[in-house]
């Protein structure tokens, strides 16, 4: 086999609170996390000139150790000490620095598709530890479907994953650093919020109407009040008809609305398509990498 071809899926996050701030830096999460099937190609090929070269059209994705898919393919070399020339081919249409996880996706689809192309017989366990060295999301885009994720978003519990939700995505052309959100994050505002097991319980239920209506996100306070634009998107997403509601997704700026059915879906994309730089109708996936 001389190439391997992975889709690598973006995440939503239906719940997201910051409990803490930690001594490295870092903050302490509860998340619940779910892959959709919007998804980003990534090729690898084995080349026979030596070192990793990563091409990707989209301007903002770096081609160099910058990029987490070349770090993924480091971070395997170096465990086996050097596996040879690695080409990897980027086709994005996850939005970047979008609160998707596209880079951490990019990162599992790399661990999960080198393995396999290079024989190197790694554990699953063992690529969800290396991730979690290269990002806080790398674990669970490389597990997949729906998790309960605490401590940095790394310690997953797997949740059954809903099978064909109907989604409704919306970016309006803002990249958010997530460093930055966590930075203006006011732990001293005392925020009204739900709890985790409410939401949790309703993915185990598959109770669809009970997840929009309890979609909770600490991040959406410091990044509306900086891009009170977004605030104002959500607003009229979650005024559509069959949607049952509507949340940013990680540190933004897209938000996203759990909708009735696909029609619904359909229906509002139409609605916003001209009107925002990213927007997109999807569903809910049981899986974060796939090799096809
Ligand atoms: P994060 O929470 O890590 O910020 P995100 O989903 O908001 O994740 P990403 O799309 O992962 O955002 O991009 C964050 C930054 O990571 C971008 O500014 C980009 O320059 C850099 N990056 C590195 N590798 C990649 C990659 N393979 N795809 C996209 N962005 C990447």
């Amino acid at each position: 086999m001389q190439d391997i071809r992975v889709r690598a899926h973006a995440k939503i996050n239906l719940y997201l609170d910051v409990v803490g701030k930690r001594e490295d830096g870092y903050h302490n999460l509860e998340t619940i996390f779910h892959s959709i099937d919007l998804h980003d190609d990534v090729i690898i090929r084995k080349q026979d000139t030596m070192g990793i070269t990563v091409r990707c059209e989209h301007p903002g994705v770096p081609s160099d150790a910058a990029n987490l898919a070349y770090r993924a393919v480091e971070c395997l070399s170096d465990e086996v000490g050097g596996i040879g020339g690695v080409a990897i081919d980027i086709y994005k249409r996850i939005p970047v620095a979008a609160g998707l996880a596209g880079g951490s996706a990019n990162a599992a689809a790399v661990l999960h598709g080198v393995n396999q192309l290079f024989e190197l017989g790694f554990a699953q366990n063992v690529l969800m530890r290396l991730g979690g060295q290269l990002g806080a999301d790398v674990p669970f885009c490389l597990q997949g479907g729906a998790a309960l994720g605490l401590g940095i978003g790394d310690q997953l519990t797997s949740l059954p994953a809903l099978s064909n939700v109907s989604l409704l995505l919306l970016n309006p052309g803002i990249e958010i650093s997530t460093a930055s959100v966590f930075k203006k994050l006011n732990f001293s505002l005392t925020t009204p919020k739900k709890t985790c097991i409410i939401i949790k319980t309703h993915v185990e239920k598959r109770n669809v109407v009970g997840i929009g209506e309890n979609l909770y996100n600490r991040l959406e306070v410091p990044v509306f009040s900086e891009y009170p634009e977004i605030f104002t998107l959500k607003n009229e997403l979650s005024t559509q008809a069959g949607c049952y509601g509507a949340l940013m997704s990680g540190s933004g700026a897209t938000v996203f609305a759990v909708m009735h059915d696909a029609n619904a879906a359909h229906r509002s994309e139409l609605h916003f398509k001209n009107r925002v730089s990213f927007c997109t109708s999807t569903v809910t996936s049981p899986v974060g990498v796939s090799v096809y």
